[in-house]
């Protein structure tokens, strides 16, 4: 049941490090006193506190005071984490107070506003504990078997590991036969040294391995119609041949592979050519021991083979994408898996008795595959020719003839042939249409990124999709060749194990994984706006009968974006609330006469917060007007927050989250996108307060991009001390 958030009348500790640099930068004892205020006894000061004499000290110290919980100012709470863990110390909470990489390590030691900036991160942090409470959470029966759709080696691979790891597995196909696309292919490019010769087709063992195993049930011929529930407890729904099945699964790795790309056939425009063929159309064609021309049927000599072909050249030379650049329709699918299978189609060809012209603009054979590359360069009958296509026609012969620019021999290349063969992409199956059809109130399909691939963050999270305890593995995520997905569904089958895990301890999957907070909801409250619903990135919170939200908890990845989205703000965590919040910056001194500027970071604990403590670990200094505050993602900032600190007095806010857009890097998908979205509100509370909107400053950081926070920082107080001091201060 959600309480209105309070602060914890518990006996709380507080200890001050003076390793690492902190006691030449800092007086300690002084910062041991600031504790007095809301402790209502002074804290302790100590040597290095992580070293055993240190930890001793705390554990007896704490012991003795029957305290349960302790404030440590020390180092970042990124760091020894396991060190001064609750269970190491023998109490329920652990406030850490980051005065290392904050303050000692990039600021000058000694001096007032040194001293000022560690006091104030004291009392911040004394008053974020003090508002926090310990998040409980019960062990729970879960279902632990695995829902894997999708026969292809990447399924196959899930649903065998799952299975021997011990887990029941139900297995989908679509199709009638297991194996996907590497079923239907004649041979495959070389996968083990030397690189050098065609290997057959090995994936009959994997489906007799699959479908022998007891622990899996494989349903071909069949297709999911419906995903109800949370992970841990979903309910599935199949129909198979116009019969409905249904079973409980705890988790579901999808592995629905790719379809070819055949749009590049209209955009060369050679619909009309029944010898102009795509890449798998070849497949099956050597598949069927018969190269001949599905125009006449006669005899293929020449082949040319495209690999991934562009969509010709425009008018006066140029590309059709502007200034020669190539559009996003010509790049979307295309990887180096169709330029291996490119080099192994000439193979196919020169072993047909055929010659082999592989037209190429980018050829890339990464790592070792260098190797088959070369082996083709130097096999009797295949010439390499770098060149776009600008022209296919058939020509008086019953052949074709391609035209080809920018090629090395010249601008416009003749180029006769029986054959062409285009390398076309690999789209996800994902890209336009549903596979699971969650019955979810965000809707049926499972969100997919840039050029409809499933994954959620590629960065960080590989399988991880927008849908907690749903897991892509294979092809559906980004193109690869069988060996890779082999091992994606391997990591991808752990994934989803591991959820399971975590969430019958009642614990949160990634990214904060192990985190027991929940957001709860106090209804005497809620408007019943619905917007918590919306703005979930994972769809965790659905709609009860009367409209209250109503949380599922196991879908819930603790992001707190619902939190920062109420506009009546009576969501909260335990541990995290927009009153812990408050009471955080308002927690800031102004100094002995104000004169000094203060101004608050909110910053990300993803990117940008690690961003500040890299900063200090490179010895960079950064402005000592500014006090840090963490949080779990930018999207969880209620506006009532900035709103607070402004009519409180602080000077400036920066606003610092992940990038947003297309290629985000938000582990909570769409942060950033959000905040700046609510900041556009937030303009009309200012004007409303007569604060200037510049005391705002959105920002967006990569963690790598550490080196520019002294930049960004000096930049934001140069602004503000021009501004001058907010009139809410005095
Ligand atoms: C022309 C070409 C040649 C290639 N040659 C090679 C090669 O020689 N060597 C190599 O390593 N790689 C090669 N590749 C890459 C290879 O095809 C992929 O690596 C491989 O297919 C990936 O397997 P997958 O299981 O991820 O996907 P897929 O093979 O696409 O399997 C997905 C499976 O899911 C099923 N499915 C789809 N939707 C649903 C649904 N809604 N419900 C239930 N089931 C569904 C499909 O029927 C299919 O069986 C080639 C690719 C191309 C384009
Ligand atoms: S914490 Fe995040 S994932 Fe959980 S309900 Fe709120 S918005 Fe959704
Ligand atoms: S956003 Fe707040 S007020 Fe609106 S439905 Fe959710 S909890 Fe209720």
């Amino acid at each position: 049941m959600a309480v209105t958030p309070k602060p914890s009348q518990e006996r709380t500790e507080l200890f001050v490090c003076t390793g690492c640099g902190i006691g030449e930068a800092v007086d300690a004892e002084q910062l041991a006193a600031t504790g007095t205020a809301d402790l209502k006894h002074p804290g302790t000061v100590s040597g290095p506190l992580c070293v055993p004499e240190g930890l001793a000290l705390l554990r007896e110290s704490l012991a003795e005071a029957e305290a349960s919980r302790v404030v440590i100012a020390a180092c970042s709470e990124r760091v020894n984490h396991d060190v001064f863990s609750p269970a190491s110390l023998g109490v329920d909470m652990v406030g850490r107070v980051n005065i290392r990489e904050m303050v000692a390590w990039s600021k000058p030691p000694g001096e007032d506003e040194t001293q000022r900036l560690a006091e104030d991160y004291v009392r911040m942090g004394t008053q974020r504990l003090l508002w926090s409470r310990r998040p409980e959470r019960q062990e729970r029966d879960i279902e632990t078997a695995l829902l894997v759709v999708g026969g292809g080696i990447s399924g196959l691979t899930a649903a065998l590991e799952a299975a021997n790891a011990g887990h029941d597995v139900h297995l989908v196909e679509r199709q009638s036969e297991l194996g996907g696309w590497m079923a239907r292919f004649a041979k495959l490019f070389p996968t083990r040294p030397p690189y050098r010769e065609l290997e057959p087709v090995r994936i009959q063992e994997l489906i007799d391995a699959v479908v022998a195993h007891p622990r899996i049930t494989v349903h071909t011929g069949a297709e999911v119609t419906e995903v109800a529930g949370e992970p841990g407890g979903l309910e599935i729904t199949l129909d198979q041949s116009g019969k409905r099945s249904s079973f409980p699964a705890g988790a579901v790795v999808m592995a629905t592979g790719w379809q070819p790309d055949t749009s590049v056939i209209d955009r060369l425009g050679v619909g009309h050519l029944p010898d102009v063929v795509t890449n798998v159309a070849f497949e099956e064609m050597v598949r069927s021991g018969v190269l001949n021309r599905p125009s006449d049927g006669q005899p293929v000599k020449r082949v040319a083979i495209v690999t991934r072909p562009r969509a010709g050249l425009g008018a006066g030379g140029s590309t059709n994408g502007s200034n020669g650049a190539h559009s996003d329709d010509d790049f979307s699918f295309g990887t180096n898996v169709l330029d291996m299978a490119s080099l192994k189609h000439a193979l196919y060809a020169t072993e047909a008795g055929a010659r082999a012209y592989v037209v190429y603009e980018d050829m890339v054979t990464p790592g070792l595959y260098e190797a088959f590359y070369r082996r083709v360069s130097e096999q009797p009958g295949v010439y390499f020719t770098k060149g776009r296509v600008t022209n296919i026609d058939a020509a008086g012969d019953g052949g074709l003839l391609m035209r080809l620019g920018r090629s090395l021999l010249g601008d416009d290349v003749a180029l006769p042939v029986d054959l062409v063969v285009l390398a076309t992409g690999m789209v996800p199956s994902t890209a336009d249409s549903d596979v699971l059809h969650l019955m979810y109130l965000q809707g049926p399909g499972l969100p997919t990124a840039k050029f409809g691939f499933s994954d959620s963050n590629f960065i960080c999270f590989p399988y991880e999709t927008r849908r907690t305890g749903i897991y892509a593995a294979g092809t559906v995520r980004e193109p690869m060749d069988v060996t890779f997905a082999a091992e994606d569904a391997t990591g991808a089958a752990l994934k989803a194990l591991q959820s399971l895990q975590l969430i019958g301890s009642g614990r949160a999957t990634h990214p904060r994984s192990g985190d027991l907070s929940l957001p709860a909801t106090r209804f005497s409250g809620c408007t019943q706006c619905g917007r918590c619903s919306q703005e979930c990135p994972f769809s965790a919170i659905e709609l009860d009968a009367k409209g209250f939200p109503a949380l599922n908890p196991e879908r819930c990845r603790r992001c707190g974006i619902c939190m920062g989205a109420c506009p009546v703000r009576v969501i909260s965590f335990e541990d995290y609330s927009v009153e812990q919040l408050s009471a955080t910056v308002k927690a800031i001194d102004f100094g002995p006469d104000n004169s000094q500027p203060r101004i608050v970071a909110l910053a990300c604990e993803n990117d940008a917060y690690p961003a500040f403590d890299l900063a200090g670990i490179n010895r960079l200094g950064f402005d000592a007007a500014v006090r840090v505050v963490p949080l779990r993602c930018l999207g969880s900032l209620n506006l009532a927050v900035v709103a607070d600190a402004l009519s409180s007095g602080i000077d400036g806010i920066m606003l610092m989250g992940c990038r947003s857009g297309d290629d985000y890097q938000c582990h909570f998908i769409q942060g950033s996108a959000l905040a700046s979205r609510r900041l556009e509100n937030l303009v009309e509370t200012l004007q409303r307060l007569t604060i200037e909107s510049e005391r705002v400053l959105p920002v967006e950081i990569e963690i790598s991009e550490y080196d520019r926070i002294p930049e960004m920082v000096g930049g934001f107080v140069d602004t503000i001390r021009k501004l001058g001091a907010n009139p809410y201060k005095f």
